[in-house]
């Protein structure tokens, strides 16, 4: 590993705080993406290596194309099956600030330990122990460092998950985040026997009827501004239930905001049930997404960044394109 001594240290932190406990609450963030529910599970499997128990939890709902991850059936879906017990010590991934966390810190017992393992820039360092280094384009990847520090042996559970984290974090090693380093990890991931292709096809190519339709409503409500520097597209609460459409159906469909010539900043709104609405924004490198989205509460990458919005849907639509278009002059 040729990596900063802090980084190091932080890492070495880390496995101390690990050394510190025999039971561990793992938790990724609300809304949790392939990265999120790798390094979920990947941390799972680092606990059990070390001959710690571990309580796997989200928030809600679990993608069902991740299925295939090691011990995803074990993890909890907090608002189906809240845990009665609290938990002394955590280990939040993914998760940029404490908010990120959802309703699973409501079992967090009074005087807990939390360590944050994260690779947002906007992470404030809410853990007792924080390894945040943005310069990994995944969590996993950090995970990755974490289970090297600690001399353990990947294997084929391990490695297929980390795969699954930077695949899905780097869309497909495709973005600015994929690294020569993410490249070389995935190369040893390979080797161990990680079938990438097989991934890539289940996890980029491959759509439900369902995900086909909810591509089609969102196409059909595509919107730019004159300039055709921003374009947006949202998704009203009904049109999952009217598509059979599922949260996860959602990721990508921004890109096609984003992808079109000359677009800077593609946005995507979705409409939660109580009304809020989720924004996804994707940069094309001009503007900083994630400091739009930290201005309205959220927060993310530099080129990929999501906050919440009181609805309606118009007002919300014309308050963040208007503060996009500030960011874009
Ligand atoms: P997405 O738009 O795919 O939900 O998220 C894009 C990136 O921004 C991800 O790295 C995600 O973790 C982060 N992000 C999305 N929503 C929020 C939010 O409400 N708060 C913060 N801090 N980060 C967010
Ligand atoms: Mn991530």
């Amino acid at each position: 590993m040729t990596a900063s001594s802090s980084y190091v240290k932080q890492l070495d932190e880390a496995l101390a705080f690990i050394n510190a406990a025999n039971k561990f609450l793992v938790v990724s963030h609300v809304q949790p993406d392939g990265d999120a529910i790798s390094s979920t599970v990947t941390v799972g499997w680092l606990l059990q290596k070390l001959g710690k128990s571990a309580v796997l939890i989200n928030e809600g709902e679990l993608p069902s194309r991740l299925s295939y991850l090691y011990q995803f059936d074990q993890i909890i879906n907090y608002k189906q099956a809240p845990p009665e017990e609290s938990f002394d010590a955590i280990i939040a991934v993914d998760c940029a600030d404490y908010k990120r966390i959802g309703e699973v810190a409501s079992c967090f017992a009074s005087g807990s330990k939390l360590l944050n393992i994260d690779h947002h820039p906007t992470n404030n360092a809410f853990g007792a122990v924080n390894v945040i280094h943005a310069e990994a384009a995944a969590t996993v990847e950090i995970l990755f460092d974490l289970i090297e520090r600690a001399e353990l042996t990947l294997d084929l559970d391990c490695a297929t998950a980390i795969y699954t984290g930077l695949l899905t974090d780097t869309g497909g090693f495709r973005y600015s985040n994929t690294s020569p380093r993410v490249m070389a990890i995935a190369s040893r991931l390979l080797e161990v026997g990680v079938s990438g292709n097989q991934l890539a096809d289940h996890l980029l190519e491959k759509m439900t009827m369902a995900k086909l339709k909810l591509l089609q409503t969102a196409l059909s409500r595509l919107t730019f501004t004159e300039n055709l520097e921003i374009g947006w597209v949202y998704i009203g609460k009904d049109d999952l239930k009217e598509t059979g459409a599922v949260s996860e159906d959602l990721e990508g469909i921004v890109n096609y905001a984003l992808n079109v010539d000359g677009v800077e900043v593609g946005i995507l709104f979705k409409e939660a049930e109580d009304g809020s609405i989720k924004a996804s924004l994707r940069s094309a490198g001009k503007a900083n997404v994630a400091q739009i989205a930290q201005s309205f509460g959220g927060g993310g990458h530099i080129r990929a960044a999501g906050c919440r919005l009181e609805g309606p849907m118009q007002e919300a639509t014309l308050q963040l394109v208007e503060a996009v278009r500030k960011a874009l002059i």
